[in-house]
């Protein structure tokens, strides 16, 4: 791969490579967009099927952050991290946390470390003994899931609205996928304002609680989450790239919300897809926003009710967003132009 072409194409500031021979540490820290400030983005750790897997893997993720940062109105670029595991579901390692904030710490806080998929609270601890660029230990944000699935909730009540129906969850019908740290708490939230829940998840122990403690209803063997009758929201809250040509042809919810990135196999024909059938669609890397804006803002200096206040403009920015949706081709492009009219607002001087 042609590593600068690729950088100016996806218009990324900084990549960085780091190798370091006594923890066996090989990590990448990509930095898309600064314009708005430093850049925070989990770093995920995962045994990629090669070193070209992985670069892209960092280059579209931190991207991504540059719009979830700029349409959640943080002074906040983009950035995102990737170590490259051996072996799938390697243990993480103290040493090799210590030698990831050490090279976090390289950037001068141009990058601010966190969580992402295979990183622990424990392992952004141990980064942290080594810079003070890292969010998401226990002494620094903790665990963002409650105010992602809260973000995501604030959403969905703008998709109603959307679709012209009263923002009320009594009688609505909430179809989760994924009942971990972010889809059981929406579950409790969706529960808890009236409605109902339909689930699956593949690790039983999660179904189970979800019954025992929300009363969801769990899919038969025989149905399909995205194409059931009678839901109103399908909320993807698992893994991303699960709604593409084949599943969106056969949905019949007249909405989607979930917390889950890169929910679109395809975010341009898939979102123009959605767009033609009629099917809301919240962007994702705005309905999931809540938990960049808690570890961002308590980085950024906030106080927790100016966080709190953050993520509850969730709810009017996704408004925003899809009444945009007429003037581009889908949801996900009116998402993608109203973050970088944030952007291109934070480069030019504001005149008094
Ligand atoms: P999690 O690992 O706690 O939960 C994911 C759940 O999905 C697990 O219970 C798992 O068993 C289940 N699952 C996996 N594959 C499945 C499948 N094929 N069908 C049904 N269930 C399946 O993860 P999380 O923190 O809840 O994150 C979920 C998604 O939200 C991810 O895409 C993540 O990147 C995104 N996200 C999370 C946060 C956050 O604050 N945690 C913030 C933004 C985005």
């Amino acid at each position: 791969m042609k590593i600068l072409q690729q950088m100016s194409v996806m218009g990324h500031e900084r990549v960085a490579f780091h190798q370091d021979p006594e923890s066996g540490l090989r990590a990448i820290i990509a930095v898309h967009d600064t314009t708005l400030g430093n850049a925070l983005g989990g770093t995920r750790r995962w045994c990629y099927a090669s070193e070209s897997d992985a670069l892209m893997d960092v280059l579209r993720l931190s991207e991504g952050m540059t719009y979830k940062s700029a349409a959640a109105g943080l002074a906040m670029g983009g950035a995102k991290s990737v170590i490259l595991l051996d072996t799938p579901g390697q243990e993480p390692t103290e040493a090799q946390a210590r030698a990831m904030g050490r090279f976090v710490d390289t950037l001068g806080g141009a990058y601010i470390a966190a969580e992402d998929v295979g990183v622990s609270p424990q392992f952004c601890a141990w980064m942290r003994d080594e810079t003070d660029h890292v969010m998401g230990d226990a002494d620094h944000g903790g665990d963002p899931s409650p105010y992602t699935s809260l973000g995501c909730f604030n959403a969905m009540k703008s998709c109603l609205a959307h679709a012209g129906r009263p923002v009320d969850f009594a009688g609505v019908t909430v179809a989760i996928q994924g009942l971990g740290a972010t889809g059981f708490k929406l579950a409790r939230l969706v529960r808890e304002a009236g409605g109902d829940v339909v689930a699956t998840d593949v690790n039983p122990h999660a179904i189970k609680r979800a019954i025992d403690e929300l009363g969801v209803r769990v899919l038969a063997d025989d149905e399909d989450l995205f194409s059931l009758d009678g839901v109103d929201i399908i909320a993807p809250c698992a893994l991303g790239a699960v709604l593409g040509e084949d599943h969106i042809d056969h949905i019949k919810a007249p909405m989607i919300c979930g917390t889950a990135n890169n929910i679109l196999v395809d975010p341009d024909s898939d979102g123009q897809r959605l767009k033609d059938k009629g099917v809301i669609y919240a962007p994702d890397f705005i309905s999931n926003a809540g938990g960049v804006i808690r570890l961002a803002g308590l980085y950024l200096g906030m106080t927790e009710s100016e966080v709190d206040a953050k993520v509850a403009e969730i709810e009017a920015t996704t408004l925003e967003v899809l009444r945009a949706t007429n003037q581009h081709a889908s949801a996900y492009d009116a998402a993608v132009a109203f973050a970088k009219s944030r952007i291109e607002a934070g480069r030019t001087p504001q005149t008094a």
